[in-house]
């Protein structure tokens, strides 16, 4: 079965990503209001009543702005760990609330979806894999480097959400002060544009139809240069740059025709999962930096 996907907007000022069959959908992360989300998806053709889930990757601001009216709004199972949950205040009703745990796969109707752990200046941060029993959408962004869950991953997607956050020039040649830039490119914050391509480059599967380059700095970053940048290296795999201003198009993500590979988990999850605790950082800052 196929999967249609959009990002409905992707940047530091909100993010939230569609992924859906012809039944049911979910949203990963709801960073715009609800209203803005509404009307993107009336703009796409899409149905809210699809809808059947939100799975919430962390607690940053531009991951969950529009989360407590949309949920209730739309009566909407919220999906989301403990540690994020608690650093987020979030107001959620008691029975909308889901606890998820890495690696174990979560079925929504003909979807399934597994978290797995990533390097974040968050509480309990997560990625996202969601599958139809033929295809696979990553969702990757807010990283501050690859690690071998990541890469594992990347490697069995048809389609994913990339983060291409900054080019190391502008970011370094940038109006930001240093220890902003050092957050940003210091291993918790997020992924350069050349990070990204090297994971691209080395473990790009052959049946990757789609990439969407996501959650792009406003200032440390150019939408045609990282376009540009993916394009020398492509010739199979559609590069599409998500915006921060507004949906893309809906995008038909396809099977290649063979059954799904199981993915085994990387061994080194416990050593990845402790190394990504940092000291907290002061929580005004944590929600304006990014
Ligand atoms: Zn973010
Ligand atoms: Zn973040």
């Amino acid at each position: 079965m196929s999967l249609y996907i959009t990002s409905l907007n992707s940047g530091s000022n909100g993010n939230c990503y569609y992924i859906g069959n012809d039944e049911e959908a979910i949203f990963v992360d709801a960073g715009i209001s609800c209203r803005e989300t509404e009307k993107r998806m009336a703009r796409l053709g899409l149905q809210m009543k699809k809808v059947k889930a939100i799975f919430i990757s962390h607690e940053h601001g531009d991951h969950i702005a529009g989360l407590p009216v949309l949920a209730k709004k739309y009566q909407l199972p919220v999906y989301i760990t403990a540690g994020t949950l608690e650093e987020g205040r979030l107001q959620l009703s008691a029975e909308q609330v889901i606890a998820f745990e890495a690696y174990k796969p979560i079925q929504i109707g003909g979807l399934s979806v597994t978290a797995f752990p990533k390097f974040h200046d968050a509480a309990d941060p997560h990625s996202f894999v969601v599958s139809s029993p033929s295809v696979r959408v990553g969702v990757f962004t807010d990283i501050g480097k690859p690690c071998d869950h990541l890469i594992t991953h990347f490697q069995h997607c048809h389609a994913a959400f990339l983060e291409t956050n900054y080019d190391e020039d502008m970011l370094m040649n940038g109006r930001y002060p240093p220890m902003l830039k050092n957050r940003i490119r210091g291993g918790h914050g997020h992924l350069s544009n050349i990070q990204a391509l090297e994971l691209f480059k080395k473990y790009r599967p052959t049946f990757m139809s789609h990439l969407l380059l996501s959650h792009l700095s406003k200032d440390n970053n150019n939408p045609q240069l990282v376009r540009d940048l993916f394009e020398q290296h492509t010739s199979s795999t559609s590069i599409i740059v998500a915006s921060r201003f507004a949906e893309t198009e809906l995008y038909h993500i396809r099977s290649s025709g063979e059954e799904l590979s199981e993915i085994t988990r990387p061994v080194e999850r416990l050593v990845t999962v402790a190394a990504a605790k940092t000291p907290p950082t002061p929580r005004q800052q944590q929600l304006s930096l990014f």
